[in-house]
Formats: C-alpha cells, sequence, structure tokens
C-alpha cells in the first residue's frame, strides 16, 4: 500500500488530527489544508529529492578553499524545501508561519526522509529557529530566528566536543565577556567563545547567505575556571558572517574555521564537521589573530536566556529532535521495505516447496511466494508502520501538551517523558533491523551498490548513535522516567496500554491478553531492577529494558491501530492485521528474554574485567 494511504489512515482515521480543528489556535484549519501540506511535501519530496538520493551518496561534500562544495541538487532541495514554508510550519501567523500542528508537520516531513534523508530538510534550522522564539530575546527572534524561518539563515546545534560526547557536562568550550560594555549589544550580552566542536551537522555549506551556530559553552568563573557539571553550560548565538540588527550582514567573517569534514559511512549528503571556535583563522573585531586570551579575540557570540541554563534551552526542543529522529529511522525502513517488496515480487528463483518443486523443468516462481520471504516482509511491515503510528502518536501528544487542557496537557507532558526514549530508540534499533532485512531479500544483489538498500541501512545507521546513543536512551527510561513523579508516567503509560487491551478483547482475545501480562512484567521488572538495587546494579541491563519496554509500546501501538474502526479495503486491512499478529507472536514474546536479566539484575557483563575480554 502507498505510503501516503497509510499516514492518511493514522493521521485521521486513528488519531483524528481533524479535531484540533476545534482549537482556537488551529481554527482555521481542516482536513484539507493538511491535505495541502502534505501533497506539497509529498510532490517537494518526490520531485527534489528521491531522485538524487544516489548523488548525494555518491558525491560527498568536499572543500575547496575556504568553501564546502554540495552538489548543485542539494542547493535546488534547499530551496524548495524553504519556499514551501516548512520550516516556520508550527510558528504563529504573525511571524509568517501556518500555525500547523506539529502531528502534521512531522507527518509532512517523513515524505523527504523517506525520498533522502541525506540531503535534509532543515529539522536542524527550525529546531535551532523554534529554540530562539522560546527562549531568545525580541532581537534575537527578528534578527536570526526570522531569517532562517525563511531560509535565508541556515542553523546548527553545536554541542558535542571531541572529548564530550555523551557527556555533555565535560565541555571544554570557553565563553568570556567581551570588554566592560559586553551586556548592551542590542543582540544580547555579548561573549568571545574559544573551543573545538565535533560532529557538527550542516557546520559549513554555501546553500545559505549565513550560518547560526547555536553553540554550548562554559563562562569561566571570577578565578577563570569553569564550573564543573552541567549547570556551569550557557547557551550561544554564534553567527558564522556577523550581522547587525536590521539582519543584515556586516560584511565581517566570524572566526568560526571549518577544521575538517568527517566522511561518514551513511547521510553523506549532509556535511559533517569539525569548528574551531575563536582559534585566530578569521581575526575579527579587534582580534589581534594571536589568539591570546581576553576581550577582543575569540568567536563573538550571544548569549541566549541565562547563563547556567544552555542546557534547558537546548533539551526545550528535546522531544520534538527525538520524535524527528525516531521518524527519520522510520522512513529510511519504509524506503527499504518498498524497495525489498518490489524486488520480491520480480525476482524469480526456486521452486515450491513439495511435490512439484523437484521439477526443474517446471517455471520459477517469484522470491515473494516463499514463505522465509514474507516473514521478512511481515517483519519490516510491523516493525515500520508500528513506528510511524508511535511517532505520530507521539506527536499528537506534543499537539495536546501546547494546546490541550490543563489535565490533558500534562497528561500529555508526563506520556512524552516516558515515551521520548522509546521513539527515538525503536525505529533506531529495529528499522535499523528492516533495512538488514531487505538487504537480505536481494540476496547478493542487496550487498551491491546497484540497488538502493544498502545506502538505506548506512543512513539509517547513525539514528542509534546520535540525539543520545542506544544505551544513553536505556539508562534516561530505566533511571530517570519511569521513576520521575513516584512513577506517575509509567502508570499512565500503563493504563492506556490497559484501558487499548480491554477495548480489543473481543476481537482480539489473544493479543488482548498477551499485552495485558506484557505491561505487568514491564511493573515488575521496574521494581525489581531497583528493588535495593545500587544504580550501578539496576541500570547495567538498561538496554534489555528499553528493548522490552519499546516492544510492549510497539505491541500497544499495534493493537490499538486495528481496533480503529475505519473504513478499509479488505486487502489493506488484512496487511494490518498480520503485521499486528506478528508483532505479537514472533516479536513481543522477546520481551520474556530481555526482561530475565533485569529481573535478576544479572551482571554477567558488568562484573566481567576486563582483562578477560
Ligand atoms: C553523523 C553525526 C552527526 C552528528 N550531528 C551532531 C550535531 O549536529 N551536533 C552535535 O552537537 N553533535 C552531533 N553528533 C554527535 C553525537 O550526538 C555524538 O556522537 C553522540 O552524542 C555520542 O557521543 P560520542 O560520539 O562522543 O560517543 P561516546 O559518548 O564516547 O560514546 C561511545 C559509546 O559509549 C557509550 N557510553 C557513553 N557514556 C556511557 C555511560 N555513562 N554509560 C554507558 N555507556 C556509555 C555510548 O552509549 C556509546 O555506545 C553527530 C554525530 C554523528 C556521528
Amino acid at each position: 500500500m502507498p505510503l501516503r494511504h497509510t499516514v492518511d489512515f493514522l493521521l485521521y482515521d486513528w488519531l483524528k488530527v481533524q479535531h484540533l480543528q476545534s482549537r482556537a489556535r488551529f481554527a482555521d484549519h481542516s482536513r484539507d489544508t493538511f491535505d495541502a501540506v502534505l501533497d506539497t511535501c509529498e510532490r517537494i519530496a518526490r520531485d527534489k529529492f528521491a531522485p538524487f538520493n544516489r548523488l548525494v551518496d555518491i558525491e560527498e561534500p568536499r572543500v575547496e578553499g575556504d568553501q564546502v562544495i554540495l552538489p548543485q541538487a542539494t542547493h535546488e532541495a534547499y530551496k524548495a524545501y524553504a519556499a514551501s514554508g516548512m520550516l516556520s510550519a508550527a510558528q504563529d501567523y504573525g511571524v509568517g508561519g501556518m500555525q500547523l500542528p506539529y502531528t502534521v508537520e512531522a507527518a509532512a516531513n517523513a515524505f523527504f526522509a523517506m525520498a533522502s534523508v541525506s540531503i535534509g530538510s532543515g529539522l536542524l534550522t527550525s529546531g535551532n529557529a523554534n529554540l530562539l522564539m522560546a527562549h531568545g530575546t525580541d532581537m534575537q527572534k527578528k534578527v536570526f530566528a526570522l531569517n532562517e524561518f525563511s531560509g535565508r539563515f541556515a542553523g546548527t546545534m553545536c554541542l558535542s566536543e571531541p572529548q564530550a560526547g555523551s557527556s555533555l557536562s565535560d565541555i571544554t568550550t570557553r565563553a568570556t565577556p567581551d570588554g566592560a560594555g559586553f551586556e548592551s549589544d542590542p543582540l544580547g550580552p555579548r561573549y568571545r567563545l574559544k573551543g573545538h566542536k565535533m560532529w557538527i551537522s550542516s557546520g559549513e555549506h554555501e546553500l545559505s547567505e549565513n550560518i547560526i551556530h547555536l553553540v554550548l559553552a562554559k563562562i569561566p568563573d571570577d578565578n577563570g575556571q569553569l564550573v564543573p557539571g552541567v549547570k556551569g553550560i550557557s547557551l550561544f548565538i554564534v553567527p558564522k558572517k556577523l550581522v547587525n540588527t536590521d539582519g543584515q550582514l556586516t560584511g565581517e567573517r566570524n572566526d568560526v574555521a571549518l577544521a575538517g569534514l568527517n566522511h561518514k559511512c551513511g547521510w553523506r549528503g549532509t556535511t559533517n564537521t569539525l569548528l574551531n571556535f575563536g582559534e585566530g583563522k578569521y581575526p575579527v573585531r579587534g582580534d589581534s589573530g594571536r589568539g591570546l586570551d581576553g576581550a577582543g579575540s575569540g568567536a563573538v557570540g550571544y548569549l541566549v536566556g541565562q547563563p547556567g541554563e544552555g542546557l534547558q534551552c537546548m533539551f526545550h526542543m528535546m522531544n520534538e529532535a527525538r520524535i524527528g529522529v525516531g521518524l527519520a529511522a522510520t522512513m529510511l525502513g519504509f524506503a527499504g521495505y518498498y524497495a525489498s517488496l518490489d524486488y520480491a515480487k520480480h525476482r524469480p528463483q526456486g521452486r515450491v516447496l513439495g511435490a512439484g518443486g523437484k521439477d526443474a523443468q517446471a517455471p520459477q516462481v517469484r522470491i515473494i511466494e516463499h514463505a522465509d520471504i514474507k516473514r521478512m516482509l511481515l517483519a519490516q511491515k510491523a516493525y515500520c508502520e508500528g513506528a510511524l503510528a508511535l511517532g505520530l502518536y507521539c506527536a499528537r501528544m506534543v499537539d495536546e501538551q501546547h494546546t490541550g487542557n490543563a489535565e490533558d496537557a500534562d497528561a500529555s507532558r508526563l506520556l512524552l517523558e516516558v515515551l521520548t526514549p522509546i521513539v527515538k530508540s525503536f525505529p533506531s534499533e529495529w528499522c535499523l533491523e528492516a533495512n538488514s532485512l531487505a538487504i537480505q531479500i536481494h540476496g547478493g544483489y542487496g550487498y551491491t551498490r546497484d540497488f538502493p538498500v544498502e545506502q538505506y541501512w548506512r543512513d539509517n545507521r547513525l539514528n542509534m548513535i546520535h540525539e543520545g546513543t542506544h544505551g544513553i536512551q536505556a539508562m534516561d527510561l530505566l533511571g530517570r522516567k519511569v521513576l520521575m513523579e513516584n512513577g506517575r508516567g509509567l502508570q499512565l503509560l500503563g493504563q492506556r496500554m490497559l484501558a487499548t487491551a480491554d477495548q480489543a478483547q473481543i476481537e482480539w482475545p489473544d493479543e488482548s491478553h498477551a499485552l495485558k501480562q506484557a505491561v505487568q512484567q514491564i511493573h515488575q521488572a521496574t521494581q525489581a531492577a531497583w528493588d535495593g538495587a545500587h544504580p550501578a546494579q539496576a541500570l547495567a541491563n538498561a538496554v534489555p529494558y528499553l528493548q522490552a519496554f519499546g516492544h510492549t509500546v510497539v505491541a500497544w501501538i499495534w493493537l490499538d491501530v486495528v481496533s480503529t474502526p475505519g473504513a478499509l479495503d479488505t486487502a489493506v486491512a488484512a496487511g494490518r492485521s498480520a503485521a499486528c499478529r506478528y508483532f505479537f507472536r514472533y516479536e513481543l514474546p522477546k520481551i520474556q528474554a530481555w526482561l530475565n536479566v533485569v529481573n535478576n539484575r544479572d551482571q554477567t557483563c558488568a562484573d566481567l574485567p576486563e582483562d578477560a575480554f
């Protein structure tokens, strides 16, 4: 079934996003306006992104002189995306936005992720600008955010450093006040930054007039020491080229230098950079260029929010960023699913099992007729459609949090706290597995660059690493999210799952029962993991816990989806029902093994001394 049908079914029949029209913020919207956005994005993705996905993989970004060169197709795609208005889709009409529900925005962006995740659709730019709209001054919004929404400027997120990835409290980029009047700069308190930022996506390119880096750095105390821990981290706007209060370029290049490009396994259409801030390569505004410490040298940056609140500002955008990563992983899974489905329908190989199968004179069958191929196709469908439904459900919670009544908004906030590690990690792991199955269906051909599936796998492999690695998501879930507010989030999620199980009891009795059992197992394992345990013991098996939790959540989502009354034609309904059954029969039983080690607080891995490896 085409992706659009699945998206429409989930949005309108299952999540009923058209009902959001009753909220004041979305009063001008209707299914027609939502459809128009989806149509536009589908068209741009089909015309400007999909045909160039392989090209941008082969023609990696390269440095020429001071510039990073990207294929012309990337420039065209960037322009078309900016012109669509999607960079500011969720923003107020007053600043040129569409006041689009986040659920529809997320669904529309999914088309780009499937067409070419590697070209990228500007999620970093809109995330950067959305953050400034939430935490910046009016001037910062006008000068930086609005120019990002129009596509004139592009944005980055500069958190990681070579020595500090998962552990951001250990960053060492320094920000010192820029002279006596530093606090009175109309663009915000002005600092000079020095340090190295690693892995910065879209850190250098010629797609836009300017690049607005959002940089985490530490302001030294009176003794010149960096404050340890996350409390010392502040957030700064560091433009590549300096601008005045009208947002016009002043002609001064800021001291942000490209130290090199990273050559990646996948996602090669997007530049990934090591950036040096304030090393003196581009001396700016009185900097002698000798890189001396103190006022007058370093990259010029403007403080966002209060000193010490940098990470909080960044994490304000975390839910949406992680839903975005989860949906990107999901769409790569879909891309492989559709490619392998098509291949399986056309590749003749082997004969049916049984009496007639030994007759070498008989024509070969297409591989889609083999049970094992059907298994691999159904697994992909179950992972990807389940993950898409979960992503859109979480997006719907974001809308509820922002526009629902106080009680619903709070419930959505809590649910999102618990579901965010899952919406990011489940697709990252299992839609990657889907890509592996897509390669398997292609046999040897899947392992070559003549077919697209190996690229999908390479592109998808990133998702378990960035935006918080798998291990970090797992510790966030078991170490924080299921415990916070006395476990209220976990309780609430459990209630929602049981309500679905009750509702499905007549038509799906086995699945309903299995879901109830799984919910109970998760509750028990959460208690067993922590029952008098030291955090190191409890968290030693955080990843198996995350995996069991994720499978339980997606089982719930599947059961909820198939319980939707909807006008479906029979083949589509049969496929959806089969994917649900597959998930309950082949996948959900795995949670027992994952939870065994959690329940027993198994320390086989944790206790092994290094020299035994
Ligand atoms: C292609 C790409 C694009 C990226 N884009 C950006 C970007 O735009 N901006 C940005 O700021 N960053 C970006 N990143 C950086 C990314 O967020 C980091 O790679 C990630 O946070 C992990 O940090 P690290 O690579 O230093 O690995 P490490 O933190 O060194 O982790 C290595 C391994 O150790 C595990 N580990 C670490 N700490 C613990 C612990 N306490 N307990 C258990 N296990 C642990 C991790 O789970 C991981 O498996 C990007 C990375 C890549 C590869």
